[in-house]
C-alpha cells in the first residue's frame, strides 16, 4: 500500500492489491476520520498507521460509496461510527450482505469480513462535520453509484470524489447525465487536489482538462453505443469499439481500462434497451 501526505494532517493510501483503489485519513487532535476502506490487509495498515503512528482512535469512517472495495473494511473499526448516503445504507443492507456471502464461499480471504452500514446518513444537501481545524463538507456525487457522495476538506480545496473520478469513468450501476454532471460540478469547486476512487491523485492544473477528458469519453459511449443499436448485429459492433477510439487509453488503471470500457458498453446497451421496451 502506498501511503503519502496530502496536506497536514491529511492523508491518502492507495492500494497495490486491487486497481489502485483510494482511502484517506483526517486526523484531529483527539481522533481521526477514515474516508473508504481497502483490502483487509491494507485497511489494517491504515489502522495501524493511524492508531500506533499517530497514536489516534477511529471515530468516523465515512463511505463514499457502498461498493466492496470501499466500504467492505468497515469492520475492522468497530468502535467507529460510519457515515454515508442513505442509499448506502440501503444497498450494503440489501444487496452486500449476499454479496459478501457469495465471496466468502470462494475465497476465505473474505470471511472474517462483516457487512457495517452507515448509521449516520443524508440524503440530499449536504453533511458538515468538524476535524479538529478542518471543515469537512459530504455531499452527493451520483453518477457511478446512486449512493455515491464525496468530501471536500474546506480549507485545503482537496475532495476526496469517490468513483465518480476514475482515470477511465466507470458507470455500472450508474447514470450517464448524473455522471457528466457531478462532474462538472467537481470541476468547478476551485481545488487544490482531487482524490480518485482509484488511480492517482489529480493536481490542481489537471483538473479542467482531466474533466473535459472525462466527460468527452462519457459522451462518446454514448453515441457509440446509440450507433451500436441502429445495426442489425449490435452487440457485434459494441465489442468492435476500442477504449482509445472514445478518447481514452488501454494502459489506464493498470491494464484494468478496456475491462471497465467493455463494461460501461454493455451496461449502456442494456439500459437503452430497457428504456425503449
Ligand atoms: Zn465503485
Amino acid at each position: 500500500m502506498q501511503r503519502e501526505r496530502v496536506s497536514e494532517n491529511v492523508y491518502w493510501f492507495q492500494s497495490d492489491i486491487y486497481a489502485q483503489v483510494s482511502a484517506g485519513a483526517i486526523a484531529g487532535p483527539q481522533w481521526a476520520v477514515v474516508i473508504d476502506t481497502l483490502m483487509p490487509q491494507e485497511t489494517l495498515e491504515i489502522r495501524s498507521f493511524i492508531e500506533q503512528k499517530l497514536n489516534l482512535p477511529v471515530r468516523y469512517v465515512i463511505n463514499t460509496h457502498h461498493h466492496a472495495d470501499h466500504s467492505w473494511g468497515n469492520c475492522f473499526f468497530p468502535n467507529a461510527t460510519v457515515i454515508g448516503h442513505e442509499l448506502c445504507r440501503q444497498l450494503l443492507l440489501n444487496r452486500s450482505l449476499a454479496a459478501l456471502e457469495a465471496a466468502s464461499q470462494d475465497n476465505p480471504l473474505y470471511r472474517q469480513l462483516k457487512i457495517v452500514p452507515p448509521t449516520i446518513t443524508f440524503k440530499e444537501g449536504s453533511f458538515n462535520m468538524k476535524v479538529g481545524k478542518k471543515h469537512l463538507k459530504l455531499f452527493p456525487a451520483p453518477g457511478h453509484s446512486s449512493d455515491g457522495i464525496s468530501v471536500l476538506i474546506e480549507e485545503d480545496r482537496i475532495l476526496f470524489a469517490g468513483d465518480v473520478f476514475m482515470p477511465v469513468p466507470f458507470i455500472v450501476e450508474g447514470d450517464l447525465d448524473q455522471f457528466i454532471e457531478t462532474t462538472n460540478t467537481i470541476a468547478s469547486l476551485g481545488l487544490e487536489n482531487i482524490i480518485q476512487g482509484h488511480g492517482d491523485i489529480i493536481l490542481r492544473g489537471e483538473i479542467e482538462e482531466k474533466s473535459k477528458e472525462n466527460i468527452t469519453y462519457l459522451r462518446a459511449i454514448s453515441k457509440a453505443v446509440r450507433t451500436a443499436m441502429r445495426r442489425k448485429n449490435p452487440l457485434e459492433v459494441l465489442d468492435s469499439i476500442g477504449i482509445e477510439a472514445c478518447g481514452k487509453s488501454r494502459v489506464l488503471l493498470g491494464g484494468l481500462a478496456s475491462e471497465l470500457h467493455k463494461r460501461n458498453l454493455h451496461y449502456l446497451y442494456k439500459k437503452t434497451l430497457e428504456l425503449e421496451k
